[in-house]
């Protein structure tokens, strides 16, 4: 059966009768109907539950070929990309994965041109409102980041952390010499304040430095 698009089509299902059996490909171009598998080696019953790829295929552990009936695999060739790409990350044998020997084809391909059909008319397009269908808002900081983009970037920061610490602990321990040589003044700083009452702000604080700075002057003034 032909293609009428080749980049968007009609969506693939996966299938198994038994649990230790490779997943088989259903429906698609090839069986819209659903009662036969992509390989037509086996039948499916109306009443068979049918899984969507995007929760099965492109999965740690999914990847291996072994996983899936190869003779399905090789019929996908005929269905469009949009769901050939949800099998891309399957690795074929001889190296390479699906979508590196398979998709990539299409996409290099000069000629004949990628075969496109006429667009449903927009009345008919699958269509939604848009806050209907709007998800949970990303995380601000960390927009258009890939998880291990992200982990990178975590890793970064807390191999930064211990460098803070190091030049805060200096700075803490200035301020409390600072704050030990300012509690010497202040215990002698009302004395002078009610000493010169009529000094203006300037000259207080003038002779506070003084005092601050060696606690030998004060001595030598009382
Ligand atoms: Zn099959």
């Amino acid at each position: 059966m032909a293609k009428d698009n080749e980049v968007v089509g009609p969506k693939l299902w996966m299938w198994r009768k038994k649990r230790t059996e490779p997943w088989h490909i259903t429906g698609g171009y090839s069986q819209p109907d659903h009662k036969q598998t992509l390989c037509g080696r086996r039948n499916i019953d109306a009443t068979d539950v049918v899984y969507d790829p995007r929760d099965i295929v492109p999965y740690k552990g999914m990847t291996d070929m072994k996983n899936y009936c190869k003779n399905c695999l090789n019929m996908m060739v005929y269905e469009a990309m949009s769901e050939q790409i949800l099998f891309s990350q399957i690795k074929v044998p001889g190296g390479g994965t699906f979508g590196e020997t398979v998709l990539t084809k299409y996409l290099k391909r000069k000629s004949p041109p990628i075969e496109l059909n006429n667009p449903p008319a927009l009345k008919d397009a699958n269509s939604a409102k848009a806050g209907d269908v709007a998800g949970s808002p990303a995380p601000k900081k960390y927009k258009l980041m890939t998880k291990s983009q992200l982990e990178k970037k975590e890793r970064e920061k807390s191999s930064r952390k211990p460098k803070t610490p190091r030049s805060k602990k200096p700075k803490s321990q200035r301020s409390k010499q600072q704050k030990i040589d300012k509690g010497d003044a202040t215990t002698t700083t009302p004395e002078v304040v009610k000493v010169d009452k009529t000094k203006s702000a300037a000259q207080i604080i003038g002779p506070k430095r003084v005092l601050g700075n060696s606690s030998t002057d004060s001595q030598d003034q009382s």
